[in-house]
């Protein structure tokens, strides 16, 4: 496959397909999972007869501050796939004395259906203008993938209500079989069903996980998307650039 002369915030590379987190990537992080974290955290309480203790030890275990709306870039909200974020509201649970069946159970109940609801419109707000950034990559030459850990289902809906579903040369999800990210294998995978090597591969995300990702798997560029989930000094330390949003990578004249 011929590669394509990228342009991003002042560096020239040559790629010929660029991999997209979702959540504070495509889509805006926090107008979704702050308030679907609180709806899970709120029928908790209800169910559990817990306390207010439990919220605060929970968003602390989850990785959310409830006063700014803010999800740590590197804790579980941010990055895990939903399997494992109830493992975590189960733990949280049990250390505050319930059962570890009963735990489980309540974890289950309480947070998977307010997590894998289907996006409604108001949740789905796109970073910037996404659908003319990817097409302009694409009558360039290029590939684009998505490589979420969200669930299929969901990420189905928000793609399709931004009209890029069809853009997309492969989309993996945090419920598919096979490896999830933030193991490299995703990477691996694409850039062999695409026949590139993936070094000729360009990563996009907002957070550390993705952005260590792309450096382990040996990517050709990690670009950092500011003003997702985390802080921009923490995801400065890893990616090898950081854009406000994906219109700043657009193809460019050879250098
Ligand atoms: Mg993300």
């Amino acid at each position: 496959m011929k590669s394509s002369v990228l342009r991003i915030a002042g560096l020239t590379v040559e790629a010929c397909g660029v991999v997209f987190d979702k959540d504070g990537t495509l889509v805006d992080f926090h107008r979704v999972w702050g308030p679907r974290m609180e709806r899970s955290a709120n029928t908790l309480l209800e169910a559990s007869g817990l306390g207010e203790d439990f919220l605060v030890h929970l968003y602390r275990t989850v990785g959310y501050e409830a006063t700014t709306g803010n999800t740590l870039g590197q804790g579980p909200l941010a990055t895990a796939p939903l399997q494992q974020l109830t493992v975590v509201v189960a733990s949280a649970l049990f250390q505050h004395g319930l059962a570890w069946d009963r735990a489980c159970e309540l974890a289950n109940h309480c947070v998977v259906p307010a997590m894998t609801a289907a996006p409604t419109p108001e949740e789905i707000a796109p970073r910037g203008n996404v659908a003319t950034a990817l097409l302009k990559l694409i009558d360039a030459g290029c590939f684009v993938s998505v490589a979420t850990t969200d669930n299929r289902a969901a990420t189905e809906v928000m793609l399709r209500h931004l009209h890029i579903e069809d853009c997309f040369t492969s989309i993996h999800c945090g419920d598919d079989p096979g490896p999830v990210k933030p193991d490299t294998r995703v990477l691996d995978d694409i850039a062999q069903s695409q026949g590139v090597d993936l070094s000729q591969l360009i990563m996009v995300g907002d957070t550390v996980s993705d952005m260590v990702m792309a450096r382990n798997a040996g990517v050709c560029l990690g670009v950092g998307i500011t003003g997702g989930a985390g802080s921009d000094e923490e995801l400065a330390a890893h990616a090898d650039v950081l854009i406000k949003d994906i219109s700043e990578i657009y193809p460019g004249a050879t250098a």
